[in-house]
């Protein structure tokens, strides 16, 4: 039986239960699940003779000295001394009421993290209670938070929820056995441990996540995770969608095949195969094409565009930002035009009469493709007959748009076909196991001409010679992407940094045209500069990271990004994608600073080392894994639509193959507790997971 969430009050919520709320904690089981970060030890006390620097110790003794030091940082210093050894304490913010608890003369029990240092051992702000109270009888969780929900009140929040959550077993014993886990341990024993364990399990084991509890709860995650995108697949293979075959000779996907200026490469061949076969039949096409930027990925959407025209539907093709549904707009009436398409186009910042007219023109299906942004799931778009949607960067999008696009197609009884395509590629097998929902056709080659990019990587120190080899770079006729990083954060000084390096570049390049675009820019501003740079009387686009997708200007040879060092692997990848496009040597040049620090810190190494050493998308994504952690990886790609606390596809790859194997078994012979099962795990977000 599926819980019911706390219900609704008619009171404001609290501060901490807002915070509840924000971690997703709502139900008894929600709170159950919420497993702990790591543990703290409150079951014995220690001698201070016995501490070394770093332990997290607890000790009893009397104070022998307290004093507030007012000379430089005010402080209050206490000395404790338990007979084996004395130890100062430190708080640099107290209330009269602590200095009260502490004065001489007073027997305590505090706890905290020893240092060592010039004092001897030393304690900072450590949890200070009145000696003699009990020990605890289990290890102390400590809890993923969030501000504003101490640790304390999540711990009681949690206590609560596990004592109140329904927890029967779900997975049959036999099942639990494969993977040798004993079935007469309960899911709520193991529940129980893992919040309280006793004192005398090996730490290591729940740290890493190896011990049997744990393998219990990440098996029991895996399996949700495959049971819910497995109920969705079924759900979807009932519904009906329009089928879209029959491609003859005069079709529109041959007459475009014919005239575009170059040849499919195999692996283009090879994927609009397989959509073609998904969209002929009746059922919903749920497909990523994934492909390293460049791939060339807009004509496969094309081609399955013509087809959805072909068998009399429309399609939209929806991207994440204006300048690149622009590009796409540009790019599709170039080559479906002037063979008798129209093409409509909608974006946010259109003006209205124009929005009306476009409206009108999808409405009565006489524009058989829409290239838009978001502006094309919002109410007042009336697709006359939609089957097919392509969804540009997928994973820039949340899943409430994708669902909101699906919901356009004008019949309740049909869904569109829906193709969804990214450059930031997941390696193959994990592509495979992980999306039990979603088919995954992958464009593994580029097409040809192109020269690989040489990455260097340089420190700030030389920027002049990086400017100067920019003003050969023009003299060649070339262009110049100079990219500046954006972290939300701060904005503002973003903003200063990429203003400042225009103006450097504007001052070192007498005659040349350079750009500045940025986030803040207005819509008609930045499509003005973007134009003048496409069009080739721009020389130099310096920028935040709004060209990190899709922009295509085959004549840009060099990519300058500036603070290298602060962007994500995958990002860089994309940023480079934007030159060595066309047929010149391309160059990407990655500028750091190392700022107060002596050198680069290790992850930035090895991202930087890995671009230099790779051109290759899915070599790129392997090598992030590598050093991200799948976990970080997928959730990063995820944004919220998939999730994996615990478990870790890599590394758990095991337990996930018998989730997979299990799945469908579980749903045709234990289906109420293969729902019990998906409820407890993902409860409300179910929805979200079918998108
Ligand atoms: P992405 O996969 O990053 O979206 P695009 O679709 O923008 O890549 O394609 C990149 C460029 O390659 C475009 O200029 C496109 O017209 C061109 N292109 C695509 N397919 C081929 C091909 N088979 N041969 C030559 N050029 C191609
Ligand atoms: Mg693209």
């Amino acid at each position: 039986m599926p819980q019911s969430p706390v219900p609704p009050t008619a009171q404001p919520l609290t501060g901490p239960q807002k915070a509840l709320r924000k971690l997703g904690l709502l139900r008894p089981i929600d709170l159950a699940l919420h497993l702990p970060l790591r543990y703290e030890d409150e079951t014995r006390l220690v001698k201070l003779r016995d501490v070394r620097e770093g332990d997290v110790a607890q000790v009893e003794g009397r104070v022998t000295h307290a004093e507030v030091k007012i000379s430089g940082h005010r402080q209050l210093l206490v000395t404790l001394d338990d007979d084996s050894g004395t130890c100062l304490l430190r708080f640099f913010t107290f209330y009269p009421s602590q200095q009260k608890a502490l004065a001489v003369g007073n027997r305590i029990r505090v706890r905290g993290e020893i240092r060592g240092g010039f004092a001897g051992l030393t304690m900072m702000h450590p949890v200070v209670k009145p000696a003699g109270g009990e020990l605890a009888t289990a290890l102390t969780p400590v809890y993923p938070t969030v501000a504003g929900l101490p640790q304390t009140y999540l711990r009681r929040a949690v206590r609560a929820g596990l004592a109140r959550a329904e927890l029967p077993d779900t997975v049959p014993s036999q099942y639990l056995l494969e993977i040798g886990l004993d079935p007469s341990w309960r899911l709520r024993q193991a529940l129980s441990f893992l919040h309280n364990p006793t004192p005398d399990v090996s730490l290591d084991t729940l740290q890493d996540h190896s011990h049997p509890a744990w393998q219990r709860l990440k098996a029991e995650e895996l399996l949700a995770q495959q049971l819910s995108q497995l109920q969705s697949r079924r759900a979807r293979d009932r519904l009906r969608a329009p089928t879209l075959a029959g491609t003859g000779s005069n079709s529109l996907f041959a007459r475009l095949l014919v005239s575009l200026p170059f040849q499919l490469t195999a692996a283009q061949q090879r994927v609009v195969g397989e959509i073609t076969q998904d969209i002929a039949r009746p059922i919903p096409m749920h497909r990523l094409l994934q492909g390293d930027v460049g791939a060339g990925k807009t004509v496969v959407a094309a081609l399955a565009a013509a087809q959805c025209i072909d068998a009399g539907w429309q399609c939209a093709l929806m991207a994440p930002t204006e300048i690149l549904a622009t590009q796409h707009f540009a790019k599709l009436v170039g080559w479906l035009q002037p063979l008798g398409v129209t093409v409509a186009w909608l974006t946010g910042s259109q003006k209205a009469k124009e929005r009306r007219d476009m409206l009108a023109l999808i409405a009565s299906g006489q524009a058989a493709l829409v290239v838009g942004t978001h502006a094309l799931i919002q109410d007042k778009v009336q697709f006359q007959k939609l089957a097919l949607a392509v969804i540009d960067e997928q994973h820039r999008f949340g899943v409430a748009q994708r669902l909101a696009l699906r919901s356009k197609l004008g019949s309740q009884l049909q869904e569109p076909h829906l193709l969804m395509m990214t450059a930031t590629p997941i390696p193959r097998t994990l592509a495979m196991s992980y999306y039990a929902d979603l088919d995954v056709s992958t464009i593994d080659e580029l097409p040809p001409g192109r020269t690989p990019i040489v990455t260097k990587v340089v420190n700030d120190a030389r920027r002049d010679e990086v400017i100067a080899r920019i003003s050969d770079q023009l003299v060649q006729g070339r262009q110049i992407y100079w990219v500046c990083p954006l972290i939300e954060e701060s904005e503002a000084l973003d903003l200063r940094n990429a203003t400042e390096t225009h103006a450097q570049l504007s001052a070192a390049l007498p005659g040349v045209m350079v750009g500045l675009l940025h986030s803040r820019l207005p819509v008609a501003e930045k499509k003005a500069v973007m134009s003048l740079f496409v069009s080739g009387q721009m020389g130099v686009l310096v920028s935040t990271t709004v060209i990190e997708v899709g922009v295509d200007v085959p004549n840009a040879s060099l990519m300058v990004i500036e603070h290298a060092e602060r962007f994500g692997l995958s990002q860089l990848h994309q940023l480079r994608g934007r030159v060595g496009r066309g047929a010149a040597a391309s160059a990407c040049v990655l500028l750091y600073a190392t700022g107060d620090a002596p050198r680069l810190g290790e992850a930035a190494r090895e991202r930087l080392k890995a671009m230099v050493q790779s051109n290759d998308g899915f070599e790129i994504a392997r090598r992030d894994l590598e050093i991200r952690g799948p976990g970080e990886f997928m959730g990063a790609r995820q944004s919220g639509d998939a999730m994996l606390r615990f478990a870790d596809v890599v590394a758990d790859a095991q337990l996930l193959d018998w989730a997979r194997r299990l799945a469908p078994l579980m749903l045709d012979q234990h289906p109420a507790q293969a729902e019990q099962h998906v409820q407890r795990w993902l409860g409300s977000r179910t929805d979200y997971l079918k998108a």
